[in-house]
């Protein structure tokens, strides 16, 4: 039977541009899960993904990787909402894998000023894994006020606040299947500046 229903809101009608199609993502992904394959040879990976905004990069990611994977999961606390007193960013959900003497590959969406990484990485250290690497989807590098850089990185992308693929506004927009640009007018308040 034809559906007369109106066609389902289209969240991509919310965007001012598209940075990183779907395609792309897909391209990209094949590429950077064979380098990560490359670089770890046959080791096996302990797989640390940041929720919420690494779930979906890391769930394509993994399934382009042949190793033995063990996956965890944390959770950090955003500083972005928070006085600048309380900026550093705050393990709320932690590791329930022993990863000492493990391979580590951790896992976020978006590299920015690099504090979360490199606050994370610090965490993870302590721990004694035998190796930690970093792999992110977007990297805006002209935004870093701490020095990092990712082992592997999707995207470079411009300093823009960008949703999809993983990324929120507001918890939204998570399920978009491409990384764009929000609306300037939909950014309101402009919880993340
Ligand atoms: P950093 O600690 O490197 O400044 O920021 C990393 C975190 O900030 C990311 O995991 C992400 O949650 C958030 N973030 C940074 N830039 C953006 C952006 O353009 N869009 C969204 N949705 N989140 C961002
Ligand atoms: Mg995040």
């Amino acid at each position: 039977m034809m559906s007369t229903a109106k066609p389902a809101y289209a969240q991509t009608d919310d965007l001012e541009a598209i940075l990183v199609s779907e395609a792309a993502i897909k391209r990209r992904l094949k590429k950077l899960g064979a380098d990560i394959t490359a670089a770890y040879g046959k080791e096996e990976i302990t797989v640390i993904a940041i929720i919420n905004g690494a779930i979906l990069f890391s769930a394509d990611l993994l399934r382009q990787i042949p190793n033995p994977i063990r996956l965890d999961c944390i959770r950090i606390s955003s500083y972005r909402n928070q006085t600048r007193s309380h900026g550093k960013p705050q393990l709320l959900h932690s590791l329930t894998l022993d990863i000492a003497n493990r391979h580590v590959l951790l896992i976020d969406d978006i590299l920015d000023t690099g504090k979360t990484l490199s606050v994370v990485v610090n965490l993870i250290k302590k721990q004694n894994p035998a190796s930690v690497r970093t792999c992110v989807l977007l990297d805006k590098k002209g935004r870093r006020e701490v020095e990092f850089e990712a082992d592997f990185v999707g995207f470079q992308i411009p300093d823009r606040f960008v949703v999809g693929y993983g990324l929120d506004f507001a918890e939204r927009y998570r399920n978009l299947p491409c990384v764009g640009i929000l609306k300037p007018h939909l950014q309101n308040p402009p919880e993340w500046a």
